[in-house]
């Protein structure tokens, strides 16, 4: 069996894989290049999405999930998002960084809340952590709760929010406690609508244009005690919890756009001609994609046994961070060697590879950096 061969999914994801593809020619592809204009998505496709299964698979069935908690489907559903180059929905950021947190920290009561509109795509979630003057450290979050009654009263500020524009429920961090370090941070579900709860700018960026990421900020907003999420004072344990899917999240996708866009250059490389020669031909970059093929599948192979060990309730936070780093890291110098393979035409926007290219660009970024990962496998190993 070739290293290619996937030994991850069985029948039921590849059904899935086919009606999710089904869902993304009919109901995203062709409205995918308006919505980079517009700089968010329509929030019918969410709808639609739900209607169809695609939202809250992982959910009990009594609040309207599937009921099935396998990140195999989660795996599924990023690829070929990835793959069709729909880097505008956050359907990955909803089911596979929130959801967790609902699932596993949530009372029966919020359950009842938010569940059902959460599977149906009528409530779009986010998270927030960064703020404009930390991201990476996130002990130095300043965004506060205060208790006051039956409320909490939260004060402070968040950007880079995917589906800032669009959520109506916000998972936000904030100290609750300013003297106990990392024990004094909770998680609150903060609803559109709180007075005091203002959206910013959708922010303008490099790529990902059909994606809303925005700015939020929050003066005296009362949130009632029942939106605590989790335990108080466990705000930071929860996120180092669930940090190892988010990280796993994004690795799946670089894994499959490194596969796109890999076939697609191999492709140009045998099609077009320079000095009457496939250019794939010259010893360079048939080295060069032989190097690039290599790399991709130690990738998919990596990036497959961390979801195996996701499923199986083993995924370390180091083994994480290392998928996190090295695929994403690969996926850019990979996405910039097939653009170069390309010559003009990969500068231009109406190939793919060059909105991969734009795209990619954040992976390394997002969900921690590239030298943050690395603290972590270092700090794992010792040293
Ligand atoms: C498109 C997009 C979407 C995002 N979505 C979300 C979201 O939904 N929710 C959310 O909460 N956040 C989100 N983020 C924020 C993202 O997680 C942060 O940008 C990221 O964690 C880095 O934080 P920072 O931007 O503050 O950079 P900083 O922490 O200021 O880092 C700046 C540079 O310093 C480096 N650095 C920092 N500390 C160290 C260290 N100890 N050793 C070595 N180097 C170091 C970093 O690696 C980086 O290169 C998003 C960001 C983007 C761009």
């Amino acid at each position: 069996m070739a290293l290619d061969d996937r030994h991850l999914f069985d029948e039921e994801q590849l059904l899935f894989r086919d009606s999710y593809r089904g869902f993304l020619a009919q109901h995203v592809t062709p409205y995918h290049a308006q919505w980079e204009q517009d700089g968010l998505v329509d929030r019918s496709v969410w709808t639609e999405a739900g209607k169809q299964g695609f939202l809250g698979f992982a959910m009990p069935e009594e609040y309207g999930g599937g009921g099935v908690r396998d990140f195999r489907y989660n795996t599924v559903l990023g690829e070929e998002t990835a793959k069709a180059g729909a880097s505008g929905i956050g359907f990955s950021l909803h089911n596979d960084v929130v959801a967790p947190y609902l699932a596993d920290l949530c009372t029966d009561e919020q359950k009842a809340r938010w569940l059902p509109a959460f599977c149906s795509g009528e409530l779009i979630t986010a998270i927030a952590m960064t703020e404009p003057g930390t991201g990476s450290d996130l002990q130095g979050i300043r965004t506060t709760a205060v208790r006051d009654g039956g409320d909490w009263v939260l004060n402070g500020s968040k950007t880079f929010i995917t589906n800032g524009i669009n959520a109506d429920l916000v998972l936000v961090v904030a100290r609750t406690d300013p003297d106990a370090g990392s024990a004094g941070f909770s998680l609150f579900g903060v609803e559109r609508g709180m007075p005091g709860f203002e959206r910013g700018r959708n922010l303008d960026k490099v790529g990902m244009h059909a994606q809303d990421t925005a700015e939020l900020s929050f003066t005296d907003v009362r949130v009632p005690a029942a939106n605590l999420i989790g335990t108080e004072g466990q705000g930071f344990f929860h996120l180092m919890n669930n940090l190892p899917q988010e990280r796993l999240s994004i690795a799946v996708v670089a894994v499959a756009v490194m596969e796109q866009v890999l076939a697609e250059t191999v492709q140009y490389c045998q099609d077009r001609k320079a000095f009457g020669k496939p250019i794939g031909s010259f010893q360079h970059n048939r080295f060069l994609l032989a190097e690039l093929a290599t790399e991709t599948t130690a990738a998919r192979i990596l990036v497959d046994r961390c979801v195996t060990e996701l499923n199986a309730g083993t995924l370390t936070i180091p083994d994480a961070a290392k998928a996190k780093w090295w695929t994403t890291e690969l996926q850019v110098r990979l996405v910039d060697r097939c653009l170069q393979l390309h010559g003009g035409y990969g500068f231009m926007n109406e190939f793919s590879v060059a909105k991969a290219f734009t795209d990619s660009r954040v992976q390394t970024i997002y969900g921690g950096t590239t030298e943050i990962m690395k603290e972590i496998v270092g700090r794992s190993l010792g040293v």
